[in-house]
């Protein structure tokens, strides 16, 4: 079972197709199901009115989901009961540390490490949670970019799985999700590929099984940066989608033929279907787009 799990921080853009359709491509042609889930959990970031804009856009191009579109923020109660299990074993802590206090720590490529200055105890008030780690090394082996290990304790320290503001944060979030929904499958893009072994933690913590991982190529602009709201990503066009579905094929390594351009929504997808490798995009980090020529019809791969 896979599914596509959008944060609603901006609407539906061609990098974010491409995760859509490889994940639904990936699932539909082992005769798997595949949910949405809108992962509003994050409220200071979100956008009004971007989650309708991303399920229309993904009703638009034609993707059909099982079940009802999931709303993270609704699994709030299985958030806290999984939280509650993580500090009653004593694998998660309470941290006092605040932005500046914090403002001088070591960082790595994963962001601050924490010193765990709070693991033995803290009495502020206010406080964020974190989860324990050590450096025995978590290790998967990707399905598109083969073995990973990161050394957690060392690499990001313990990390924060409530915030301070009282939200649920996204690792913990996404980890208790997928096990509830019975994800097995997990293909996104590859700038998520760094969080995965925190991810694998906590789903060794709370004995979980680990899902399979694929992380596929992130498009970007020619200048080597990913496609994002930050970098002027446009919302994919409604009108015509059939022919940037096929320019989505042909950017996830598929040869769709020139015709198929002109079929239906239906007939493109079931092409896709037939014909789906994912392995062509086996090691491959970057998709170089012209987002801008394709939201104009034209051929945008470069
Ligand atoms: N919600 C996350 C995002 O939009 C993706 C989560 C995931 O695929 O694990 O970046």
């Amino acid at each position: 079972m896979g599914r596509f799990a959008p944060s609603p921080t901006g609407p539906l853009h061609f990098g974010s197709l491409l995760a859509a359709a490889a994940s639904y491509l990936q699932a539909r042609r082992r005769g798997g199901t595949w949910l949405v889930r809108i992962e509003d959990i994050d409220p200071p970031r979100e956008q009004p009115g971007a989650a309708e804009r991303i399920l229309e856009a993904l009703d638009c191009y034609g993707f059909e989901w099982d079940g009802a579109v999931i709303y993270q923020s609704r699994s709030h109660p299985s958030h806290e009961a999984a939280l509650s299990r993580l500090l009653d074993a004593g694998y998660a802590y309470r941290c006092g540390c605040s932005r500046s206090d914090l403002a001088d720590t070591p960082r790595g490529p994963l962001g601050i490490i924490y010193p765990g200055t709070c693991r033995a105890g803290c009495s502020a008030d206010e406080t964020a949670i974190r989860v324990r780690t050590d450096d025995s090394g978590i290790a998967f082996v990707d399905g598109l970019q083969g073995p990973q290990q990161q050394h957690l304790e060392s690499e990001s320290g313990d990390f924060v799985i409530w915030r301070r503001d009282g939200l649920v944060a996204y690792h913990l979030a996404v980890v208790v999700d997928d096990h509830e929904q019975g994800v097995t499958e997990i293909v996104r893009g590859i700038d998520l590929m760094d969080s995965t072994c925190r991810q694998i933690w906590l789903q060794q913590l709370l004995g979980y099984s680990t899902p399979d991982y694929l992380h596929i190529p992130v498009a970007a602009h020619a200048d080597g940066q990913k496609l994002s709201k930050l970098t002027g990503a446009k919302a994919v066009p409604l009108g015509r989608p059939e022919k940037l579905l096929v320019q989505v094929l042909a950017a996830l390594g598929q040869q769709p033929p020139s015709a198929l351009g002109k079929g239906s929504l239906q007939e493109i997808w079931s092409w896709a279907v037939e014909h789906w490798h994912i392995e062509t995009l086996a090691s491959r980090t970057r998709i170089v787009v012209d987002s801008s020529a394709m939201a104009e019809g034209k051929n945008g791969l470069l």
